[in-house]
């Protein structure tokens, strides 16, 4: 029996499916999880010493690699001065002040353990600050997992949501309304109807928790201008988008500005990390200043700043995002040529260091559109990339990552294994 098949059982039998997060159970794909021994620059290495090249990157985190030197050292250096210390410190003032500078939209900002936190404490924050209860989100965007975002559309146009998980009562999503990504009508029918009592709308300003989704021409304008018109906050969670995208997430990249930002993923170099922030009158609501409350054990955590810190000083290098975009286009691209050269129906797409492969003819820009691709040709390529040594996200659902090790001769490989794969592919 194989190590990865031998450990795989073994946690079965302590933890639930065998994993801490559900979709490392590679249940959309079937088949046995690697378990990760080690990672290094654009690489992991299993259980049975085999090599991948990884294109999940911790689902965002790894964008200089894995294990890169520097943020390592910073890690190290602030270890020995202790783990935690449920007291303020002064690396915590330098990070946020580098998110403001970073941030166009943060005027303030406060580090939370995770992006559920985040996401989870900005629409309390939203509805304090609104005194108003109903929010609407995007069917196919996550957000966390915190209770009233764990929803889906209901029957029937504008009706309030269906609880996606067991476990969260009906009641719990009975202020959240559910719209299609990239529903512009909807959003307006929606504010016509509940205007006086939406308190935000929360989305992923580019998606990648559907595969990747970019929004159409005038999605974003009018979630702002909606959103002003009716007094309700807007949320970008760029939980997955922030320092990803670009430099300053979507709201650099298109000029729209949120009233509130959700942050994590990247802001912490891998370690657990998150953080919200926006207009100053906005998070003066937050205790202890304001009545909304909000706190945690290990906000702040000095193991995690020093990452962070030390991974937003080196994004910050002239060219890094040119040079990642240019290396992610690389990807897509070449992986298209080798498909359209066995007649395979596939596209891809890609922005800033984040890249999205769909089995269909065109890019998707809902989530219906990605449910209509070849899922089962997907699970197949998948499968076959996986045995070549490439390691793309188990699900047709979700998007990639490339990071700065992810160099010429790494894409080549990549696009090299997907020509010998598409081949097998048009054999059937
Ligand atoms: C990953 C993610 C979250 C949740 O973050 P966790 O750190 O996993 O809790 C929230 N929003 C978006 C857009 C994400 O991609």
């Amino acid at each position: 029996m194989s190590r990865n098949v031998e450990l795989f059982a073994r946690a079965n039998r302590s933890i639930p499916g065998g994993v801490n997060s559900p979709v490392r159970a590679f249940r959309s794909v079937g088949g046995t999880p690697r378990f990760v021994a080690r990672a290094q620059g654009p690489y992991f290495w299993d259980a049975e010493d085999k090599r991948y090249i990884d294109y999940i990157g911790s689902w965002g985190p790894a964008i200089l690699g894995h294990a890169h030197p520097e943020v390592v050292r910073a890690v190290q250096d602030a270890a020995v001065h202790g783990l935690s210390y449920g007291a303020p410190t002064e690396a915590e003032i330098e990070i946020a002040e580098m998110l403001i500078e970073r941030m166009p939209s943060i005027e303030q900002i406060r580090l939370v353990s995770s992006g559920t936190e985040a996401t989870m404490t900005a629409i309390r924050l939203a509805r304090g600050a609104t005194g108003r209860n109903k929010i609407i989100k995007f069917e196919g965007c996550y957000h966390g997992h915190a209770d009233s975002l764990l929803v889906k559309a209901g029957s029937g146009l504008l009706t309030f949501g269906n609880p996606t998980s067991a476990g969260v009562p009906p009641e719990f999503v009975a202020h959240t309304i559910v719209l299609d990504y990239n529903d512009i009508e909807g959003v307006k029918a929606a504010f016509a109807t509940h205007g006086k009592e939406i308190a935000c709308v929360i989305v992923e300003p580019i998606a990648g928790n559907m595969n990747l989704i970019k929004p159409i021409t005038g999605f974003l304008e009018t979630l702002r201008s909606e959103c002003t018109a009716h007094g309700a906050l807007l949320i970008f969670d760029e939980v997955m988008t922030g320092f990803r995208v670009g430099p300053q997430g979507v709201q650099g990249l298109t000029g729209i500005t949120p009233d509130i930002t959700t942050l994590a993923k990247v802001i912490g170099g891998g370690m657990p990390i998150g953080a919200f922030g926006g207009r100053k009158d906005i998070m003066q609501n937050i205790a202890p200043l304001g009545g909304v409350y909000q706190a945690g054990t290990l906000s702040g955590n000095p193991v995690a700043v020093a990452a962070g810190i030390t991974t937003l000083r080196l994004l910050s290098q002239p060219g890094f995002y040119e040079d990642l975009a240019v290396r992610t286009r690389k990807l897509a691209d070449g992986l298209v040529a080798m498909a359209r050269a066995h007649n395979i129906p596939f596209s891809a797409d890609s922005v800033g260091g984040m890249f999205g492969v769909y089995f269909s003819n065109s890019v998707p820009t809902t989530l219906a559109e990605v449910s209509a691709s070849n899922i089962d040709m997907f699970k197949t390529f998948f499968h076959a990339m996986l045995d070549e040594g490439v390691y793309f996200a188990p699900s047709a659902y979700e998007a990639g990552f490339v990071s700065s090790t992810h160099d010429d001769n790494v894409i080549q490989a990549t696009v090299d294994a997907a020509d010998r794969v598409f081949a097998k592919l048009a054999k059937g």
